[in-house]
C-alpha cells in the first residue's frame, strides 16, 4: 500500500493549515473524507489527549497508513478551565460563537485583568502503519477580553486576546495565527514524529 497521511477532519481550513505545514513530505495528505471514511466516534474521553486518540483510532481501523488526529479547545482559569474539552459543545452545538462569547464574558464580569488569563490548546494524535500512538500538545497563552473583536478566525478568536500583539487572534492574519496557535504547534511537533519514522526507513514497508 502506498504511504499516504489521513487527518480525521472534515474541517478545511485544518486541511489546509495540515498540508502547508506538511508539505515538504512527498506522500499525499487526505482528509477522511477524500480517503472515504465515515468516522463519526463518541469523544467521550477526559482529556484533549484522549478526545484526539479516539477519532485517531476510529479512522486508523478503517485505512491504516499514518493517521492524525487533533482536538482543541479554550481554558479559561477564572471558570476552572471551562468551556475545556466541551468548548465545541459550550451552550449546545446550535449555539452560536456570538452567544457563548458574550456569555462568557459576562461569567467573567467583575474579574481583574490579571485574573482573566487563558489558553487555547490542541491536542494532535498520530498513529502509525505499526499501530504504534503518539500524542503531543500545542498551547497559546493569552486573556479573555472585555468585548468580541475581529473578523477573522472562527470560534472563541473574537474574545481571546494576545498579549504579545495586543489583539485579539481575530484580529490577526492567518498567517501569524497559524505561526503562534496552540493548533500550528502541535502540527509541528508531530512533524517530527512523522520525519523521524519516514527517516527510519519504515515508510518503505507498508
Ligand atoms: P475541535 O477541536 O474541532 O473539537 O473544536 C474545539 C472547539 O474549540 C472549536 O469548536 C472552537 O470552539 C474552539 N477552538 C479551538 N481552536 C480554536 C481557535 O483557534 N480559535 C477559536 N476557537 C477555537
Amino acid at each position: 500500500m502506498e504511504m499516504k497521511i489521513v487527518f480525521a477532519t472534515g474541517n478545511k481550513d485544518k486541511m489546509r493549515e495540515i498540508r502547508e505545514i506538511m508539505a515538504d513530505f512527498d506522500i499525499p495528505v487526505l482528509s477522511m473524507r477524500e480517503a472515504g471514511i465515515e468516522a463519526d466516534p463518541e469523544e467521550n474521553g477526559s482529556t484533549f489527549e484522549e478526545n484526539a486518540l479516539i477519532k485517531a483510532r476510529a479512522v486508523w481501523k478503517e485505512c491504516g497508513g499514518i493517521v492524525l488526529s487533533d482536538d482543541s479547545g479554550l481554558e479559561i482559569d477564572a471558570l476552572n478551565k471551562e468551556p475545556g474539552i466541551l468548548s465545541a459543545r459550550y451552550l449546545g452545538h446550535d449555539t452560536s460563537y456570538h452567544e457563548k462569547n458574550r456569555n462568557l464574558i459576562q461569567r467573567l464580569e467583575g474579574v481583574p485583568d490579571e485574573k482573566r488569563t487563558a489558553r487555547f490548546v490542541c491536542a494532535v494524535a498520530a498513529i502509525f502503519p505499526d499501530g504504534r500512538e503518539e500524542t503531543v500538545r500545542g498551547v497559546m497563552e493569552g486573556r479573555i477580553g472585555y468585548d468580541e473583536r475581529g473578523e477573522n478566525g472562527f470560534g472563541y478568536d473574537p474574545i481571546f486576546i494576545l498579549p504579545k500583539y495586543g489583539v485579539t487572534t481575530a484580529e490577526l492574519s492567518p498567517e501569524i495565527k497559524n505561526e503562534e496557535s496552540h493548533r500550528g504547534k502541535a502540527l509541528r511537533l508531530i512533524k517530527k514524529e512523522i520525519a523521524a519514522y519516514l527517516d527510519k526507513g519504515d515508510g518503505d514497508k507498508d
